[in-house]
């Protein structure tokens, strides 16, 4: 198994990180090793992708919205604060802004999946065509307020200009260690990736970093915490705390996927709650308008 070696001028993409929030989370929700009083202030990273060649600007997650109380459907709002614990001093917008980019100017705003910690408000982004996968377009049908139980609102992404990623689709190609993965600009830079078990139309990034062999992955959340895939801990799965994917065996099975491909040199993988990352960088090089160094 390896990746695809670069291409004569090959493209790549220059990759920064963007603060979007944190939630508490029972660590019992995401651990099978985790006292059930365990609670980890979980970083939402989001990231800015920079085409060597394009102008584009390609966001990945776009965090939790500062309004999140009284933006989201209310039963969302009573389900977060059952068990979560939520703060945004600054959200993906406030980021972007960091580095002198509008929301205007954004041209790609890729949601990773649906929850309120990944969704953002993809409506601020009123130039960006929106990427989501396909599944959650069921998620958000009929959606709240038609279903007033429903956890997504059904016009959440703005219809006339998202597109939708399907493992179905008949461009998608095998990369690394996944089947399904859409060379979004064609030219090898970027892979939008099927990364499915976490919730339907689970998404993940593959974007080369350098001209010369090196990745990122950022996971979103087909793992949540780095013991998943060194293998020191389980997904957790238990009658009080439930399991934090809809789909533990593919969730399972797409986690020893992203094992697979961390042991492939000189490829970064990053989680959307990556903590040792965060407490290790925060305030950082990293961070927008600065950028992740490449492996
Ligand atoms: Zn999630």
């Amino acid at each position: 198994m390896s990746l695809p070696p670069p291409g004569e001028n090959q493209t790549y993409c220059t990759v920064s990180v963007l603060e979007a929030g944190f939630v508490d989370v029972p660590m019992a929700q995401i651990v099978d090793t985790a006292p059930a009083d365990e609670m980890s202030r979980f970083p939402c990273l989001a990231f800015l992708l920079k085409h060597s060649s394009r102008p584009d600007t390609f966001v990945f997650d776009l965090g939790t919205r500062k309004d999140w109380e009284t933006a989201l459907a209310p039963s969302l709002v009573a389900m977060v604060k059952k068990w979560y614990a939520v703060e945004v001093p600054q959200d993906v917008v406030d980021s972007l802004k960091k580095g002198g980019l509008e929301p205007a100017d954004v041209t790609h705003a890729c949601v990773s999946h649906v929850h309120f910690d990944h969704q953002g408000d993809p409506r601020v982004f009123t130039s960006a065509t929106i990427i989501a996968g396909a599944g959650s377009r069921a998620l958000l049908t009929p959606g709240y307020p038609a279903d007033p139980n429903a956890h997504f609102h059904s016009d959440l992404f703005p219809e006339r200009r998202t597109r939708y990623v399907s493992p179905d689709d008949p461009e998608m190609v095998s990369i690394g260690p996944f089947a399904k993965a859409l060379d979004y600009y064609g030219d090898g830079s970027l892979y939008i990736v099927d990364a499915p078990g976490h919730i339907p139309g689970h998404l993940s990034l593959l974007a080369r970093t350098s001209p010369d062999g090196a990745w990122v992955f950022l996971a979103a959340d087909a793992a949540h915490d780095w013991r998943l895939l060194t293998g020191e801990a389980g997904v957790a799965d238990s009658a009080h705390f439930g399991c934090a994917h809809r789909d533990k065996a593919t969730a399972t099975k797409t986690i020893a996927q992203i094992r697979a491909l961390a042991e492939l040199p000189r490829v970064r993988v990053m989680l959307s709650h990556d903590v040792p990352w965060y407490d290790k960088n925060k305030g950082g090089g990293a961070f927008w308008p600065g950028s992740l160094e490449s492996f």
